[in-house]
Formats: structure tokens, C-alpha cells, sequence
């Protein structure tokens, strides 16, 4: 970020150290987590469902109309011959998901741009809601389908919560980022959020800090732009690319630097705080709303589509990153799962850690239901470091983060994330038939244009 202050003297110094010898060692964790074993040829088999329990279903959406540098996202380019054929595969895996018992309360679908095909995603969502009684549903969006046709279907759908993929309302920063031409100025934008307020239950703007070349006042404004939008949630994400993202943006935006994201970080609490008190580490909502992370608090959930993550019973589960394959494996045996990665005892509280801390807190008696007597014994060093360095306080009922461990937790989520993006690209390094340039979905094109009128 250009022309950032330093921050108070001191301050920033040690967070940046901090940052300094703590980064490497996240990254080892978080190297050993997301290790899966080879692919062996075959298929894991998805355990059954808990007798009784009602699951979190995310459905993965790969497809986008234009591939931005920056983004590390399972995502290949639209087209809508290969979408249609997708979509039917994904509402197969989930009657098969059906047919083994499992139950679905809420359904967050992500990207890509799950909207691309909007009569698609309607169709799969009626199959849900035919099915399960669903009390949430999240869909991701980008700019240019906040239109009335697209609107008026995610409401008829039953959809809770949207969230815009924004980034930034700078003008320069989006046609730095390729994002101008398809997705419109930031001043259009910020006027087609103003109008869908109220619409949905929670209305999300998902923003991008420490973009190379974005200066403080450049995110100061949108800061500003945010408060006057008074939009429901903003989900601030720290600039997170995988290895390879890194050296394509090296050449198209510039240099990624992490020497400024905690100044960035200080700024956006102090100015979203007031009205928007942190969610998670970097979703800030106004009131209690549903939020993107849905990892967050979730001990299991279920993953469908090419490129989705599972998480059960102490095993997480990739689904192929293929779409060709996963249409093979679906119709072959209904699930798209191609890997398994099954956690030791420890590794699961270690995992339930990062993820509670991610929602800010630590809950000691909903964790002793769930993990049994000795969990927090069993987490003694790890939290005995924390509290030493000053990340977290004990809380009547476990431990908060502090201030200072809301960014030492950003570094570590982002490090996290980091490393699922260099596992999709590994697992997509092989897959160069499926990048292909595309032709368009009708209704897709004609939202480029078009303004939402609300009532
Ligand atoms: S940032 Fe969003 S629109 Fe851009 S390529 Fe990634 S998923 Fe697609």
C-alpha cells in the first residue's frame, strides 16, 4: 500500500516480527494439515451420516466470465454447455447425499461465480428445498448480475444471504485487477448495493486490503463507501494468493508485500468497529448474520461439485478437481470424492482450534461436549503459548482473542488458506483440457448491462 504510515511506533514493528519468525512456522502446520496421501486411483467412501444430526452442505460453482489475476479459487472459464452439464452432476451428488441419509439445514453456495447460469442454480436450490427444510441459504455473486431478472430468482429461491465479490471501489485498483470492463466502475457498483438494501436478510460485500499499489486513501474511501452503502456485513479479506497467483500478478499488478497488511488491518477495525463489530476475523457485521466461513464453528460439513472440501468425522475429503472427471465419478457412484486425509485425535482439537479462534472465541463447555473431558488438557501447550503471547485471555466460559491475536490469527488464516490455494493448484496442474475460452450463457450476458430496481 503506497503512502501507508507505518503505524505507531512500536506497534506495527512487532507486529511485522511477529508476523517475521511466526509465518514459517503456520506454514509447516499448515503444510502437515492439508498433506493429503497420493491419490491411490480410487474413491474413498464417504462415512454415513450421524443419526440425527443436520448438516452444513456447500456446493462449489467453478465457473466465471473472466478469470481475475490475483484469485487462487477452483474457478475455470464459463461456458454453458459444459455449466449445464455440471449443474446436473452436482444436483446428482446431491441425491446421492440424500439416498445415504443425510439431512441439510443450511446451504452456502460458492465460486466461481455461482450465479453464471441463474435458472441452473435455481433448479439445484429447488432440489434442496424440496428435500430438506433449509433455514439459511448463501449464494456468491459478482456486480454485474445484481440485476432485477437475477434478483427476483435467488428470492424465489430462498436465498438469506448474498454476498457481491466487490474487492474494491477504486476505479484504477479494478482495471488493475481486470475487473472494470466486466463488472462496472466502482461508483456503479457501490449505486447497485445502495438499491438491494433490504432485499436479502444479510447483504455482504467481500473486499480485498493489501492489493499491491492500493494506497491508505484509497482505502480509506472505500471504507467510506462502505459506511454510507451502511451495508449488512463486509467480509475484509487480506490479500491471500498461491504461489503461483503470486508470480501472474508479480506481472500484472505488482509485487505482493505483507509489510503493510497490519497498518491496513488497524485501519479497517477502527473504521468498520463502531457499527460493524467483528464477526470472525475479517467479517465485520452489523447485528447477528450469517457469514461466508462457514468452517467457522461447524465441527462437519459436506462439500459438493468439483473442487469442494468435506469435513467428517475427524477426515477431510477433496472432491476431483476435474470436471470432467467428477461428471465420471458421479455417474459412476454418485460422490465426486478423490482423496481423504484422516486426523489423529490431536490434529482434530488442533483443527477445532484454528477455527474457533478464526470465529474469535473458544467455547469451554460446548467443546467439552463435543470433544469429551481433557480436550482443553490436551491443547495445554498449544494454548499456554498463546496466552504468552498475548493472543488470547481466558473468558468466563474459555478464551477470546485479544487484540493483538486478531492479527496473528489473520496471518494464520490467510496462511491457511494460502495453502488450500497451492493444494487446488496442484490439483489442477494436470487439468489443461478444462481451460478453455468461452461462449456465453444468454441470460449471463444480458446482466452485464441492466441496473436492479428493488421494491
Ligand atoms: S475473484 Fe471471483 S470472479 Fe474473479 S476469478 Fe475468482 S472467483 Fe471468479
Amino acid at each position: 500500500m503506497d503512502g501507508f504510515s507505518r503505524g505507531r511506533p512500536g506497534v506495527t514493528g512487532k507486529a511485522d516480527a511477529m508476523r517475521g519468525w511466526i509465518e514459517p512456522i503456520i506454514g509447516r502446520l499448515m503444510d502437515h494439515v492439508l498433506t493429503f496421501p497420493e491419490d491411490a486411483g480410487g474413491s474413498p467412501p464417504v462415512p454415513p451420516p450421524l443419526p440425527g444430526r443436520r448438516y452444513l452442505l456447500y456446493a462449489h460453482v467453478p465457473f466465471c466470465e473472466r478469470l481475475c489475476p490475483y484469485c487462487s479459487f477452483h474457478r475455470v472459464q464459463f461456458r454453458s454447455d459444459k455449466a449445464a452439464r455440471y449443474f446436473r452432476a452436482l444436483r446428482d451428488e446431491i441425491r446421492h447425499y440424500r439416498e445415504s441419509g443425510y439431512t441439510f439445514s443450511e446451504v452456502y453456495v460458492g465460486g466461481g461465480t455461482p450465479t453464471v447460469c441463474v435458472e441452473e442454480l435455481a433448479a439445484t436450490l429447488a432440489l434442496i428445498r424440496g428435500n430438506w427444510p433449509v433455514r439459511e441459504i448463501s449464494v456468491e455473486t459478482n456486480p454485474n448480475h445484481l440485476t432485477q431478472p437475477v434478483i427476483d430468482t435467488l428470492l424465489a429461491a430462498g436465498v438469506r444471504r448474498l454476498s457481491v465479490g466487490v474487492q474494491s471501489f477504486d476505479d484504477g485498483l479494478l482495471k488493475a485487477m481486470d475487473r472494470y470492463a466486466a463488472y462496472g466502475s466502482g461508483a456503479a457498483i457501490a449505486a447497485r448495493l445502495q438499491d438491494l438494501r433490504g432485499a436479502f436478510g444479510t447483504l455482504n460485500a467481500d473486499m480485498i486490503f493489501n492489493l499491491p499499489g492500493q494506497s491508505r486513501a484509497s482505502l480509506e474511501r472505500d471504507l467510506d463507501i462502505l459506511r454510507e452503502i451502511d451495508i449488512d456485513q463486509v467480509s475484509f479479506y487480506p490479500l491471500m494468493v498461491a504461489d503461483s497467483s503470486r508470480r501472474r500478478m508479480a506481472r500484472t499488478m505488482g509485487q505482493v508485500d505483507y509489510r503493510n497488511e497490519e497498518t491496513g488491518y488497524r485501519l479497517i477495525r477502527q473504521r468498520l468497529g463502531p457499527t460493524h463489530p467483528p464477526s470472525t476475523v475479517w467479517t465485520f457485521s452489523r447485528g447477528d448474520r450469517m457469514i461466508d466461513e462457514y468452517i467457522v464453528g461447524r465441527d462437519e460439513y459436506v462439500g459438493v461439485g468439483s473442487g469442494a472440501f468435506s469435513y467428517l468425522r475427524g477426515s477431510l475429503y477433496a472432491t476431483s478437481f476435474s470436471l470432467n472427471q467428477y461428471e465420471r465419478l458421479i455417474d459412476r457412484q454418485g460422490f465426486g470424492v478423490t482423496r481423504q486425509r484422516t486426523y489423529s485425535r490431536r490434529w482434530q482439537l488442533r483443527y477445532h482450534l484454528l477455527m474457533a479462534l478464526f470465529g474469535l472465541r473458544l467455547h469451554r463447555d460446548r467443546d467439552l461436549r463435543q470433544f469429551g473431558a481433557g480436550c482443553f488438557r490436551a491443547l495445554w501447550k498449544e494454548l499456554t503459548a498463546l496466552r504468552l503471547l498475548g493472543a488470547i485471555r481466558r473468558t468466563p466460559d474459555g478464551y477470546a482473542l485479544t487484540d493483538r491475536g486478531m492479527y496473528l490469527w489473520l496471518v494464520m488464516m490467510r496462511r491457511f488458506f494460502t495453502t488450500v490455494n497451492n493444494f487446488r493448484d496442484q490439483m489442477r496442474a494436470h487439468i489443461r483440457e478444462e481451460r478453455i475460452p468461452e461462449a456465453g450463457c444468454p441470460l449471463a450476458m444480458r446482466q452485464e448491462t441492466a441496473r436492479p430496481r428493488l421494491r
